[in-house]
């Protein structure tokens, strides 16, 4: 009898930071999981008091300036902790604003520092302009190597040390405008510009996440079932295609 697989997943400030649809990865978690015969416990954490360490997987949102500010003052309550996570190889996705909670600082227009918390190796200073619209990016360690969404952000976000890109733009803007490079990736910790939302038109990369996540928990080698992601990926084809 093969034993049930079970993950839990960690959803940060829900009701701060969901903007563009970033629902609709938890969604995307919930139903990858349930195709896949793994049992999935989503617990919301509304406020740093909420968070129970362990989870295999922890998720947040994009948000406005506004809510950013809120959230970046009560995560540092659980930086420590969320750094424990990430050196436990928990899988994080972190999106736009709350992706730019997970670096070093975000600096405002006005000058002002919002601290983050230093999961990846990242700053991030408002820009200018605002970048907006559909972003195809290529990734090298995937099936099918391409990864599409849509940026709404006006914060440049500059990788170094440890933390690599996930992908490489092809059609947007990605992290910053200039070095072609989209999302962050330090251990097991993700973070990206892309909304839309991300994992609904990225399946391949949900399972990958998912993948990572079983193989934390249970410490085994895992290779997820084949589903049938004729639509899904269609989907992202067309998507792919639109981009050129
Ligand atoms: N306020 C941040 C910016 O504009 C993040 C916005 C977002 O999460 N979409 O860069």
């Amino acid at each position: 009898m093969k034993k049930k697989l079970t993950l839990s997943l960690a959803h940060l400030y829900p009701e701060l930071m969901n903007l563009y649809g970033d629902m609709g990865n938890i969604i995307a978690f919930q139903k990858r999981c349930e195709w896949h015969g793994i049992s999935l416990l989503i617990e919301n954490i509304n406020t740093s008091e909420d968070l129970k360490c362990p989870h295999d997987i922890y998720f947040i949102g994009g948000g406005q300036d506004r809510q950013q500010v809120d959230v970046a003052y009560d995560i540092q309550k659980i930086k420590n902790l969320l750094i424990q996570e990430r050196d436990n190889n928990a899988v994080f996705l972190s999106i736009c604003g709350g992706y730019q909670l997970f670096g070093h600082y975000y600096k405002a227009q006005d000058g002002s520092m919002l601290k983050g918390i230093d999961l990846l190796d990242a700053y991030t200073v408002a820009g200018k302009k605002r970048f907006i619209g559909n972003v195809t990016a290529k990734i090298d360690y995937l099936s099918p190597n391409t990864l599409v969404g849509f940026e709404n952000h006006s914060g440049l976000t500059y990788l170094q040390g440890e933390t690599k890109p996930i992908s490489q733009v092809i059609v947007g803007h990605g992290n910053n405008g200039e070095d072609k490079t989209e999302g962050a990736r330090y251990k097991n910790v993700f973070g990206t510009y892309l909304h839309g939302s991300f994992l609904p038109k990225n399946p391949h990369f949900t399972d990958y996440l998912i993948k990572l996540a079983l193989e934390k928990k249970y410490n085994d080698k895992f290779n997820l079932d084949i589903i049938d992601d004729t639509i899904e990926l269609n989907t992202h084809k067309k998507l792919v295609n639109k981009a050129y």
